[in-house]
């Protein structure tokens, strides 16, 4: 189904002042997505955006690599997914670097080109080893033909026990400046805890000083420490409901309170099991989309088969009709990745393209103080960028710094007006629209 080596039809790094030319299809910019419209990559970079250019235009020692598209190709800018476990059966906590790098491999596949890999409340030395083995991994990940670790994400150890979920409580710590600075490697970028367990904010402090992205997760923060917080520096709450304290029209919560507060961002897992879809469209129409981050929260199941069980967050957890369950029968993270999500929200019709995309794309890059060369299709932007089928949302080809680094296996082919697609590569691959998920109520996490 897939193809490891993209077809020489695509320039190759041997020549980067090639250009490759995507022409006529839709394309998604930050102004909307823009019809019968030509993208054009050169170094890395996109060049332009905009109507065809006349075949003359080119310096005569640039190479032009045209593809012919059309009104049913989409263009989007690539995901960013700022939690991201593990996947294909490889655990981030486990600090393999072969295997991390193959799960770098493996996601342009998926269209997911930066991450976070997201490290889960473990014993505090074996966290720090596995920050250590990340920071390996970004040190010799000099290729650039996979994913790109745009930072780690650590999620524990110091959360609420009364809200940890599939974490090991007996790992979980009290605010301890010395473990955090044990863990603190270069890279952390971004940081989950429970503020309630930060009575004077010493914690945040250290990490807003060091400039790190502080969310408050597996948490059930008052209103009024939780507002505190946000004044100190918090930024968000991570994966919203999961976790957090809960509300009904009775009785308020952490997730609640993190509706409300206006300025506090908020991350969300959309596999149809974690928080029904209707309480996404809630929250869609309570919270505005610039403050709203769609993420997998995937691990290792993830690109495996129904029955397949992994190690995760010191326990056992098997995949059950796509779902992670843990031997306690809870939803321990999740097996899709952000293309399935996304279809999901467009399934669900709770919000259009444009917004699903922004929180999977230019919310990530805005948070990790990357948007101004990543996450959206603008020139001058990092050239990292997928092509879809738009009729059924396949995705059919994944570029990173304007190289061709997944398609499927017979896509292109070369005819007299240039490189085309094979509409019979798009109709053999396997349907990528999911049903819509099922929302499993009986599951709580
Ligand atoms: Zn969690």
């Amino acid at each position: 189904m897939m193809s490891q080596h993209p077809t020489a039809l695509i320039p190759s790094s041997s020549n980067p002042h090639d250009i490759t030319a995507l022409c006529q299809a839709n394309v998604l910019t930050p102004k909307g997505v823009l019809k019968s419209t030509t993208l054009q990559m050169q170094n890395g970079v996109i060049k332009s955006l905009g109507a065809d250019l006349p075949a003359n235009h080119f310096l005569r020692s640039e190479d032009v690599h045209t593809v012919q598209l059309g009104e049913d190709y989409l263009i989007t800018p690539a995901l960013i997914d700022l939690q991201l476990n593990g996947a294909f059966g490889v655990d981030f906590s486990a600090g393999n670097i072969p295997e991390m790098q193959k799960v770098l491999d493996t996601l342009p596949q998926y269209g997911v080109t930066g991450i976070l890999p997201t490290l889960v409340t473990a014993p505090l030395m074996e966290m720090v080893s596995a920050t250590n083995a990340i920071e390996e991994l970004i040190h010799f990940n000099t290729r650039a033909t996979g994913a790109k670790v745009l930072g780690i994400h650590l999620e524990g150890p110091f959360l609420n026990p009364d809200k940890r979920g599939t974490h090991p409580k007996e790992h979980m710590l009290p605010i301890d400046l010395d473990a955090l600075h044990l863990l603190l490697s270069p890279h952390v970028k971004m940081v989950t805890y429970a503020p309630e367990l930060d009575e004077n904010f010493e914690m945040l402090d250290a990490l807003r000083e060091k400039g790190l992205l502080v969310f408050a997760g597996h948490s059930k923060a008052a209103r009024g420490h939780l507002r505190a917080a946000i004044n100190q520096g918090l930024k968000g709450v991570t994966h919203l409901y999961n976790a957090l304290e809960s509300y009904t029209h009775r009785q308020v919560g952490t997730s609640l309170h993190a509706l409300l507060e206006k300025e506090l961002w908020a991350s969300f897992i959309a596999d149809g099991y974690h928080v029904h879809p209707e309480v996404l469209e809630l929250t869609f129409k309570m919270k505005s989309i610039d403050k709203l981050v769609l993420v997998s929260d995937a691990m290792s199941l993830a690109g495996l088969k129904e029955g397949e069980t992994a190690r995760f967050a010191g326990t056992v957890v098997q995949n059950k009709e796509g779902r992670a369950i843990n031997t306690e029968g809870h939803l321990a993270g999740s097996t899709q990745l952000l293309p399935d999500m996304i279809r999901n929200l467009l399934n669900w019709e709770i919000c259009s393209l444009e917004d699903a995309f922004q929180m999977a794309t230019h919310n990530p890059a805005h948070l990790l103080g990357v948007d101004d060369h990543r996450g959206s299709l603008k020139e001058g932007y990092v050239a990292d960028l997928l092509l879809w089928h738009q009729p059924t949302m396949k995705l059919l080809a994944t570029w990173i710094g304007g190289e061709l680094r997944w398609c499927d296996e017979g896509l292109f082919r070369q005819a007299s007006q240039g490189i085309v697609l094979n509409p019979e590569a798009i109709e053999n691959k396997g349907s990528a629209l999911n049903p819509p998920s099922q929302y499993k109520a009986h599951l709580t996490l």
